[in-house]
């Protein structure tokens, strides 16, 4: 029997073992959190990513992969010469780091919004603003994940304000796009070079925290669809990609800019358990055993919304003929991401009603936004 082994054990990790098991494939995860959601439903291995742990890891999985970007990239590259380890580890270096992450898009000519690099000093910060007008968005390069580590910068004073906080921290400035709306795409590449992608999704954020998606995203020209699919493409076939691969971007003027990489499964993908002829999950399986991946038709069309914070009744959910909920066994806490309910239905546009329904019953109000916004400080 086949097992998998997964650095992370979160909700990503627990959704890829569900889907692993019909498969046939066991798995192991590795995680420093004792309360971990993988641990649930596989084992999960209690320890950090030191090398002693990493070693003893590798020789009980056939081969590796991970579910965060955030897992040290070291620790990829020591288990990639005793295991295979997909995607490969250039991945995660490239997209841990924001800066990397942009060069290495304007490399490969994929547009993206105008960034600048800033050092510890001030002079770094008023040459990126003469380049830069205000407002800006202020990254930190390392750590961000869900609009962590970043915040909107709109006066020279909370330009100052935010500096100081920074100390230190490596960071990068970008000018805020004043985008139509953000669309993802899942990408999937098996060890063949075969690709697929997934349709378009639309999501909707709010403090840099996904909140809901709507898939295929409506109106969307095949032209559009094309323009992801060859950025996509260009990431992909640069770094060897095996596995999923999320692409994020925003539609402005009717162009794509791509705002961040994931090398890995995406909460923006979670509609296709239950939206697409193979789910997100299992062809990322599928990918990393070098196992013909499968098809990724949107099947009807899908709203996902997710839940945050508190968990909603389950039962005014599932009353919903067309509900599908999904709790990852975490402990609720404000801002966390508890679980996801998927509604899928025949025609796009019942998609926003379904999405205000749900929002509804999960208790999300627009007034969430502003109980969140101290969440995001830099
Ligand atoms: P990130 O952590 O980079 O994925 O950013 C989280 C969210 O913040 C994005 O999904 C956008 O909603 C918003 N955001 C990030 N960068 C920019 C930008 N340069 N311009 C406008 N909005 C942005």
């Amino acid at each position: 029997m086949t097992t998998v082994g997964v650095l992370g054990g979160g909700q990503l990790g627990r959704l890829l073992a569900l889907a692993g098991y019909p498969l046939g494939l066991r798995f192991r995860f590795l995680d420093p959190d004792a309360d971990a959601p993988a641990g649930d439903v596989a084992d999960h291995t209690l320890a950090s990513y030191d090398e002693e742990h990493l070693a003893r890891f590798a020789a009980n999985v056939d081969v590796v992969t991970y579910e965060f970007e955030n897992v040290p990239a070291g620790a990829a590259a020591f288990l990639a010469r005793q295991v295979p380890v997909y995607p490969p580890p250039r991945a995660l270096e490239v997209t841990q780091d924001r800066l990397e992450e942009k060069q290495f898009l304007r490399h490969l000519q994929i547009p993206t919004a105008e960034f600048a690099a800033l050092d510890d000093t001030w002079g770094s910060v008023f040459e990126a603003l003469e380049r830069l007008v205000l407002p800006v968005v202020l990254k930190r390069q390392q750590l961000g994940y869900d609009g962590g580590g970043q915040q909107v910068l709109r006066t020279m004073a909370e330009v100052e304000t935010a500096w100081v906080a920074l100390g230190s921290s490596p960071a990068l400035i970008e000018g805020l796009v004043g985008f139509t709306r953000e669309l993802s795409l899942i990408a999937v590449r098996g060890r063949d070079g075969d690709v697929r992608y997934y349709p378009l999704v639309e999501n909707r954020h709010l403090d840099g925290i996904l909140r809901h998606s709507l898939a295929p995203a409506p109106h969307v020209e095949p032209r559009l669809q094309a323009e992801a699919e060859d950025y996509a493409s260009r990431v992909l076939n640069t770094l060897g990609y095996v596995g999923v691969l999320t692409v994020e971007f925003f539609e402005h003027d009717g162009r794509l800019l791509v705002n961040e990489l994931a090398p890995r499964v995406h909460n923006s993908g979670h509609w296709t358990i239950e939206g697409a002829a193979t789910s997100q999950f299992e062809n990322h399986l599928r990918a990393i055993l070098g196992l013909p991946l499968g098809s990724t038709s949107a099947v009807g069309c899908s709203a996902m919304v997710n839940i945050i914070g508190t968990l909603p009744d389950a039962a005014s959910i599932l009353r919903l003929p067309d509900a599908h909920l999904h709790v990852y066994g975490k402990t609720p806490r404000r801002g966390r991401k508890l679980g996801h309910v998927t509604a899928r239905v025949a025609d796009a546009g019942l998609l926003e009603e379904r999405v205000r329904v749900l929002r509804h019953l999960i208790g999300e109000s627009d007034e969430t936004g502003t109980e969140l916004a101290h969440l995001n400080r830099v």
